[in-house]
């Protein structure tokens, strides 16, 4: 696709929809990158900070008759490089778009703007005694890139991803027509569901402005299990017996000791737990006390009976925070031992265990360290591919095969390659692994259906 370059008139078009202040062309290299490892960063022409809806309409129309290509951001924190403007061109930044335009107490709804902050929703909706469950861990990121990507995070295993607690969005389409799509009402049977198809779609269709999200009441208190396993697979097989008692924690974590040991000397903090080679990480929540220690209780004994050496027990909210912090700060904390690159395939979660051996092998073959935690309760396994010690060339030279291979290895198990971070340009180049042409080919008439011009968040998904 051959487009157009941002000229001074253009500029001054932009300048005359959104206020000149909202057109930036210098100073926006914090524009060119997500928080993808390893990304080169790529810088927008230019950068438009739209406020309205109708502004957003007119962005479009403007860049569908140029032929210039846009790139929808949220806050940035994606980790497949989708919001990164690869053609150049219009970075639309939706961070003036942050209104929380209602929350309904008695439809237990909001209505937000796409760039509601994800800390700024937890806490207007928490104050109100609701609760938004979606829990993608970075909270600076925004409610629109959520939908966009269909984030997911760790207390998927009970209340499911975004998918999930989206009732209704509007949408601008490429070509400056507004699409509104769903409501304040769960059942919708009213011809193909086109929000369903907008969300995860990752920019490539639509830029999403309003969202209409199901909440649903807050429980009130909480704790987290920390039982200690020398055995991975027991630690792994726990996961579906708990599971089976029809026990439902929020989310139910792994990680590995060696992990748990670089993540408290990254932090500085000392988490009051043995080292083991093994971790389950449990997070129980309930209306009350009694509850969540009844939850908790049988939770352990179940881990007890499955071979695990202890449970520890994390009920004070400072302790609560520092477990929290310790375990979210794994990817920063593995940077720091070389080249890194990180990825979030999926298998069926009674898989986990066969994953992390193909890991250990893949190890072994390439001469890297691939290793993996995260999500045991879903199957979402976070995996580094790190070169310990190695200089960015060289590994650049290795890593992608052996990425290629851990993929290979999770679609061989019934899995896929990635279950919350999204595809961006990053890993457009696997994506065949897990999906056939048919498919593919079905998506990119999708796209063209929507996106004739190919104007919108070009060369991400597929090519
Ligand atoms: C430390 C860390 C931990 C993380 N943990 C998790 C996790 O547990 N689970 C998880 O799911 N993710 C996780 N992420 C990834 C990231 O936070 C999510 O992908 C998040 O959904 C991105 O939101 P954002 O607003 O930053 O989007 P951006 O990075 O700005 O954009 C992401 C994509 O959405 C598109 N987009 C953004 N806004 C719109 C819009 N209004 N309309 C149309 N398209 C739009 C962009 O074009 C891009 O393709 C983590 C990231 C970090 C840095």
């Amino acid at each position: 696709m051959q487009y157009k370059k941002v000229s001074d008139n253009i500029i001054q078009e932009l300048g005359k929809i959104v206020g000149g202040e909202n057109v930036l062309s210098e100073d926006i290299e914090d524009y060119g990158h997500d928080e993808t490892f390893l990304l080169k960063p790529v810088l927008p022409e230019v950068v438009v900070k739209p406020k309205e809806r109708e502004e957003v309409s007119e962005i479009l129309k403007l860049a569908n008759r140029e032929i210039i290509p846009v790139t929808p951001r949220g806050g940035g924190t994606g980790l497949s490089g989708g919001a990164v403007p690869i053609y150049g061109g219009i970075l639309l930044s939706l961070e003036r778009m942050n209104r929380i335009l209602e929350i309904d107490e008695d439809n237990f709804v909001a209505v937000l703007e796409p760039g509601v902050i994800l800390a700024d929703l937890y806490k207007a909706v928490e104050d109100r005694g609701l609760y938004y469950p979606v829990y993608p861990e970075e909270e600076s990121g925004f409610i629109g890139g959520n939908v966009a990507t269909n984030a997911g995070g760790m207390k998927a295993v009970k209340y499911g991803i975004t998918r999930n607690y989206i009732l209704g969005l509007d949408a601008v389409l490429p070509n400056g027509t507004v699409i509104e799509t769903g409501g304040k009402y769960v059942k919708n049977s009213t011809g193909y569901d086109l929000r369903h198809l907008l969300i995860g779609s990752e920019g490539t269709l639509a830029v999403v402005t309003k969202i209409i999200l199901r909440l649903i009441k807050k429980p009130e208190k909480r704790c987290f299990l920390i039982p200690a396993f020398d055995d991975l697979e027991d630690a792994i097989g726990t996961v579906p017996k708990i599971l089976k008692e029809g026990m439902l924690p929020t989310a139910i974590e792994f990680m590995l000791g060696a992990a748990m040991r670089l993540c408290q000397d990254y932090t500085g903090i000392s988490l009051p737990i043995p080292d083991v080679a093994n971790y389950l990480i449990i997070f129980v929540e309930g209306r009350t006390e009694a509850e969540v220690s009844d939850l908790a209780e049988r939770i352990s004994t179940i881990c007890m009976g499955n071979g695990a050496s202890d449970v520890f027990v994390v009920d004070t909210e400072r302790d609560m925070r520092n477990v929290s912090e310790v375990r979210s700060k794994l990817g920063f904390a593995i940077k720091e031992l070389g080249s890194i690159d990180i990825g979030d395939a999926v298998v069926p979660r009674s898989k986990i265990p066969e994953f992390m051996r193909m890991l250990g092998e893949l190890s072994e073959k390439y001469g890297l360290l691939v290793s993996g935690s995260g999500h045991a309760g879903d199957g979402n396994v976070h995996f580094a591919v790190i070169g310990v010690g190695m200089e960015e060339e060289e590994f650049m030279k290795i890593s992608p095969d052996a990425f290629r291979d851990v993929f290979k290895s999770s679609v061989s198990l019934g899995g896929t390659i990635s279950g919350e971070h999204g595809i961006g340009f990053i890993k457009k180049k696997y994506v065949p692994i897990a999906i056939n042409e048919a498919q593919i080919d079905l998506m990119r008439r999708i796209k063209r259906v929507f996106d004739p011009n190919c104007i919108l968040n070009p060369g991400k998904i597929f090519d």
